[in-house]
């Protein structure tokens, strides 16, 4: 091997303090590279953490999802921080708007951040994702009224919500538990819902400190209505409006589906979610207030003779009058702007069931 001019002569000390040197200079360039390396590498994983974050976010919504739902719209802004336990837009009693001459096309402009019917705060992350389920035949100005005073008030909620209008086709008798159901199986096939807002059409929020959130136990939403003097209608009334999570309704095999025609089908709720041992809640009385909108009793929803029957059964049929039998043909789902209609056959009232 040849050697470099004059390096040959140099003595063995003086080369090996040489090959230190060379190799002190090297590792120090190595090192300078790896820290450019590991600034390159903060900026890769902030890059990467916020679409970790992103991901998660999305997540949260989308874990336990059930097959073949369309992919959620959450595309803009990426909300880091969970929404306050309390928002800050909420304003208490709120001055309702009930005006004759009110469209649908009016309440389309006044809510342009809502999109099949569904809407999702893009400052924070929501606490809960809430199906508002609304039984429905032939009331559609209540429907607009009920529109236009939901959504901002669910806005101001700060809550990730759908509203689902379970549409009765036809003119047999009107079974309000059970459009309720179709609601929930119908609504889960969108998206994993959290909580579910059972509602009446006629009946609109008073006080937005009233929170369509799910508590641990099943919630009672309406304490009083200005028909009755706001006061609870008697002690085990749960009608109206109530909210479960996805678990409590689950739990009890939702609604039976046998009550057709007008009554009772809120008590044979009650009476499941106490066979389960769960206790219903209910807001304070200054918060949980609304107006109902005047009507008369409905064409097609009598009163059910049968209903007392009904109810002494519970017990007994419970567990396979529910959810887990609730037969239905799905005529249509069209997605408006402020709701998805979901027109149902659910059949007739059966000598069998009843
Ligand atoms: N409902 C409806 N069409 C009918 C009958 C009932 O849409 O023909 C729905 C609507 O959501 C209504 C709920 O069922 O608010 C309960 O019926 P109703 O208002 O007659 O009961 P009540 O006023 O006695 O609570
Ligand atoms: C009926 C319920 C109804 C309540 C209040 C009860 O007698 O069974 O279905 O919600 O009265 O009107
Ligand atoms: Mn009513």
């Amino acid at each position: 091997m040849g050697c470099l001019p004059g390096f040959c002569s140099l003595s063995r000390r003086v080369k090996f303090l040489l090959f230190i040197g060379i190799c002190v200079i090297f590792l120090t360039w190595i090192s300078s590279l790896g820290s450019l390396g590991e600034i390159r590498d903060a900026t890769q994983l902030v890059k990467e953490l916020s679409l970790t974050r992103k991901v998660q976010h999305m997540g949260l919504f989308r874990a336990n999802n059930v097959q073949s739902v369309e992919p959620l719209a959450v595309t803009t802004a990426v909300p880091l921080q969970s929404c306050p336990l309390q928002s800050p837009y909420l304003r208490g009693p709120i001055a309702l708007s009930f005006r004759p001459s009110l469209t649908l096309h009016d309440v389309e402009t006044e809510n342009p951040e809502v999109s099949n019917g569904i809407y999702q705060p893009k400052e924070c992350c929501p606490l809960q994702s809430v199906a508002i389920l609304i039984p429905h035949r032939n009331r559609e100005k209540h429907l607009l009224y009920l529109l236009q005073n939901l959504h901002p008030f669910l806005q101001r909620q700060q809550l990730h919500y759908g509203i689902y209008v379970i549409h009765q086709a036809g003119h047999v008798t009107f079974n309000r538990a059970k459009l309720l159901n179709v609601g929930y199986l119908e609504a889960l096939k969108d998206f994993a819902w959290d909580c579910f807002i059972f509602h009446d059409v006629d009946l609109v929020p008073e006080n937005d400190y009233n929170l369509y959130q799910c508590d641990r136990q099943p919630k009672h939403l309406v304490v009083g209505r200005n028909a009755t003097g706001y006061r609870l209608r008697y002690k085990g009334y749960f009608g109206g409006v109530t909210a479960m999570t996805r678990e409590q309704f689950l739990k009890v095999n939702g609604f039976s589906n046998t009550y057709w025609g007008w009554g009772a089908e809120d008590d044979d709720l009650r009476i499941r979610v106490e066979l389960q041992r769960m206790k219903i809640v209910r807001p304070p009385p200054e918060v949980a207030r609304y107006t109902m909108i005047f009507h008369t009793r409905d064409k097609g929803n009598e009163v059910n003779k049968d209903r007392m029957r009904l109810l002494n059964r519970t017990p007994r049929v419970w567990k396979t009058d529910g959810l887990n039998s609730c037969s239905y043909k799905k005529l249509y789902v069209e997605k408006q702007q402020l709701y998805v209609n979901v027109t149902v056959d659910i059949g007739r009232p059966s000598l069998w069931h009843n």
